[in-house]
């Protein structure tokens, strides 16, 4: 069942992303799926089937993002998921290198990889591109200013090409989740299991298949219909920094 045609989707090795892969396949797309650990991807698309294939894709390698784009003829949908934060550093301690990799993956990652499917984008004739931004995109915190600027300059990015391909048919949309448990603050935090495992403590997070159902919501919508944005949290999380935990 691909009657709906080629997805493709960054950083589906874990998380939201893969869970994306899932649903996707689930919802009639044909699936290309593209992460480093390229065991867990081809592990995935084994799982889905004949309807899913995994390339390796490293999004801050520009000849990368070449080689996993000549795999792929025909995409219908691009989604932008690959990305994540490193460290929760203040302004007054900031680690350059750490933002530098926060930029390259969610800005320029999200650049890379639009940019190269586009011309595929626009002839398809129905063309989508839903990126997976975050509460950060829109809610500054204390400790969040890296992540938060790289996700503010995300969400500008797909805001200017709403603007740039107005006429054109191909659809922008934005997914923003607030807490989701997947390996996210995992990676946040350098592998320390107990400072990861404490931001979910006491309360109910998204899981990465409540957004993934987000996701193939927007994809799936009639070619007309443009959802820009979706804010989705959990119902703990009122802001990015006001969270109800059991017991507080
Ligand atoms: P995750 O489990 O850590 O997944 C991140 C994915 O991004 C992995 O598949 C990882 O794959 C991939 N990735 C990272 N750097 C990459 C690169 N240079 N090239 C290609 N792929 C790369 O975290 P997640 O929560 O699912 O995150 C998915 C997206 O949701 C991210 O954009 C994140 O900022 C956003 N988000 C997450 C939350 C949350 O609370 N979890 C909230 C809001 C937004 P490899 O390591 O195999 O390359």
């Amino acid at each position: 069942m691909t009657e709906r045609g080629t997805a493709v989707v960054t950083g589906a090795s874990s998380g939201i992303g893969a869970a994306t892969g899932r649903a996707l396949a689930a919802a009639g797309f044909r699936v290309v799926l593209g992460a480093r650990r390229l065991h867990l991807v081809e592990a995935l698309a084994t799982e889905i089937g004949s309807q899913a294939q995994a390339y390796p894709l490293d999004v801050t390698d520009p000849i990368s993002v070449d080689a996993f784009c000549g795999h792929i003829d025909d995409c219908r949908l691009l989604v932008n998921n690959a990305g994540g934060a490193l460290g929760l550093d203040p302004i007054a301690t900031a680690d350059e290198a750490k933002w530098q990799t926060m930029y390259d993956t969610n800005v320029l990652g999200t650049l890379r990889m639009t940019r190269a499917l586009l011309p595929l984008l626009v002839t398809s004739g129905d063309g989508h591109v839903i990126t997976v931004g975050s509460v950060a995109a829109i809610e500054p915190y204390p400790g969040g200013a890296g992540y938060n600027a790289a996700k503010h300059a995300a969400r500008a990015v797909m805001d200017v090409l709403r603007l740039e391909l107005v006429g054109q048919p191909v659809r922008v949309s934005e997914v923003d989740p607030g807490l989701v448990e997947t390996e996210f603050s995992l990676v946040r935090f350098e592998g320390d299991r107990d400072r990861a495992a404490a931001v979910y403590e006491g309360l109910t997070p998204l899981t990465a298949g409540d957004v993934a159902e987000v996701i193939a919501f927007v994809a799936t919508r009639p070619s007309h219909v443009d959802i820009d944005q979706v804010v989705v949290r959990p119902r703990d999380q009122a802001r990015v920094w006001l969270v109800h935990r059991d017991g507080t």
